[in-house]
């Protein structure tokens, strides 16, 4: 097999396992439960599992859930979901909720080494005192409380008797140090919430930076990769663990997955559900992986993407394409063919008795192994409206009066009339085909250039087939002027409210992949019922898109 190089996070991996630092490693996927998780965190997910799937390591899935205002039990089970649909197991469930009796300790620890303070300054006071990039802060007054008043007050704050914002907790480190982040950060607030897991036992909740770098250390991580915009972090991370002496987890960073023509923030896409721009999470349009996989993505292909853009150190971003690309390619070789007519014309064989006929088909011809389908043909069929020109152009090799053309797996036929309407609408054709043009036993010796999808009209089954298109209009919507909402496509969706499809899709199921015969890739989608019907088009067979 090729040989891939190794991206910069697997190499320090390798040396660190090489150099006997570590006998195996510890990863974790850190998803805070405030939304459905998208494909930057299926990148994410694809990088930490896959770390320890190579070197045999093992991989936590920890609930970032330290601030309950925004996080919901709905959230932790549409992520656990998702993760393994994914193809990923994790060794252990844990959330940073269980560990606040322990943060809580780490706390006071820092309290009872002149580390940390409680401070009566009010957020706005704070901002003033962090000064600016290029100017040092100042120290808050109360920075320089004794011990055992920061005892007496944290644990006051702790048992709920002061208000949201009354007071905060900061580690003591040096307001005039280059780095922003270690301006005596505040590491705890009050907030007197309902929390979905520890409910009201806490009114004080520790800061990102004061919960994740510990939980690491708590779960012994080797090596924690998160996004580069914690660069800015690292040394605070370093700084707590050091101070507080525990299992050393170091920080990597690697470039966050931006990708064209979509958004990729939970708060965004939050915004897009509750202001009804799509319908849910899970809308087929979504950048979220319910969405993608009720649009008919699949897990392979979605690992195969994320193993294809590799690891960066800058930020960039992704063709969609190539998304698209990878989905198309997996589809290619399991989907099962099938033939639906979107927009129906009638045809009437003129020379056929009427009787249904089983013709053969193969399912897939890119698996042999997928058998065959039977396929009814009758004396009358649903063609493509636009597959017939009545004044065809020189290289139109569809139907046409007087022109010949191959129906899929059947016959020959040849348009003999144009019937219309009282006001000129072409209502059907008339046509004869040819009975020794079968296909597999062809013995007419007719060559014709062009073969269409057809069904016959009394075997076909309706069915309401949804196409999607990119739910934004411009390739950087995060970059792009005003309000993201404001590059909406408004034409994303179109729906096809009564398409004609083979007998066969009847009988299928909700994880079957399709190729509807030169319409594209598609799948039965959630809302489909046994009497109606609804298919979702995941992809289109050739990129439509490419300039
Ligand atoms: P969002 O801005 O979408 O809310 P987040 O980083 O706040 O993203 P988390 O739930 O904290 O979301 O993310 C869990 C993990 O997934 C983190 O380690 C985070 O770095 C990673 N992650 C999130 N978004 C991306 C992305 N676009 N590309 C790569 N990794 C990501
Ligand atoms: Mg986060
Ligand atoms: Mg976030």
């Amino acid at each position: 097999s090729e040989e891939k190089s190794l991206n910069f996070i697997e190499e320090i991996v390798e040396a660190d396992l090489k150099s006997g630092k570590y006998s195996s490693i510890v990863t974790r996927f850190p998803p805070e439960p405030n939304g459905y998780l998208h494909i930057g965190h299926a990148k994410s997910i694809c990088l930490n599992f896959g770390l320890a799937l190579k070197y045999g390591g093992k991989t936590n899935l920890r609930f970032d859930d330290t601030n309950p205002v925004t996080e919901d039990t709905e959230y932790v089970d549409s992520i656990k979901d998702d993760v393994r649909w994914l193809g990923f197991e994790w060794a252990e469930e844990r959330y940073a909720s269980d560990y606040f009796e322990q943060l809580y300790g780490f706390a006071v620890q820092l309290i009872q080494k002149g580390l940390a303070y409680v401070d009566d300054s009010t957020s706005e006071e704070i901002a003033m005192q962090k000064g600016t990039p290029t100017q040092p802060g100042t120290n808050s007054p109360f920075r320089d409380r004794s011990v055992e008043e920061n005892m007496t007050l944290f644990a006051e704050m702790r048992d709920g008797k002061y208000k949201d914002g009354e007071k905060v907790l900061r580690a003591k480190i040096d307001m005039g140090h280059v780095n922003m982040h270690m301006r005596d950060p505040i590491i705890y607030r009050i907030k007197h919430a309902h929390h979905h897991r520890t409910g009201d036992t806490w009114c004080v909740y520790p800061m990102y930076d004061f919960a994740h770098g510990q939980s690491d250390a708590i779960e012994n991580i080797t090596h924690s990769v998160c996004t580069l915009e914690f660069i800015p972090h690292r040394a605070l991370y370093e700084w707590f663990i050091e101070q507080l002496g525990i299992f050393p987890s170091k920080q990597y960073e690697f470039a966050r997955l931006n990708m064209t023509y979509t958004v990729m923030s939970k708060r965004k896409l939050l915004q897009l559900v509750n202001e009804g721009f799509v319908n849910g999470w899970d809308d087929p349009r979504m950048s979220t992986i319910s969405g993608m996989r009720r649009r008919g993505y699949t897990a392979p292909a979605i690992r195969e993407f994320c193993d294809r853009i590799g690891i960066a150190k800058r930020d960039n971003l992704i063709d969609v394409g190539l998304l698209e690309f990878c989905v198309r390619e997996h589809l290619n070789k399991i989907a099962v063919r099938r033939m639906v007519v979107f927009d129906p014309l009638k045809v009437i064989i003129t020379n056929h008795n009427g009787e249904t006929e089983m013709l053969s088909s193969e399912n897939n011809p890119e698996d042999l192994n997928a058998g065959n389908r039977d396929i009814p043909f009758s004396n009358e069929l649903f063609i493509e409206k636009d597959d017939f020109m009545e004044v065809p152009s020189k290289k139109y090799f569809r139907l046409a009066p007087g022109q010949m053309v191959r129906l899929k797996s059947a016959y020959i036929i040849r348009c003999d009339e144009v019937v219309k309407d009282a006001v000129g609408n072409i209502t059907e054709l008339h046509c004869t085909y040819i009975p020794e043009s079968k296909s597999g036993s062809d013995t007419s010796g007719i060559n014709v250039k062009g073969t269409l999808h057809w069904v016959s009209a009394k075997h076909a089954v309706h069915a309401e087939v949804r196409l999607y298109d990119r739910l934004f209009k411009v390739e950087d919507v995060g970059n792009a002027e005003g309000d993201f909402k404001d590059h909406i496509n408004t034409d994303s969706l179109e729906v096809i409210p009564n398409a004609f499809a083979e007998p066969a899709l009847a009988m299928d199921s909700a994880e079957d992949r399709y190729q509807f015969l030169r319409k594209g890739y598609f799948c039965l989608d959630k809302d489909s019922t046994p009497e109606k019907l609804v298919f979702n088009r995941t992809v289109t067979l050739k990129d439509t898109w490419a300039k």
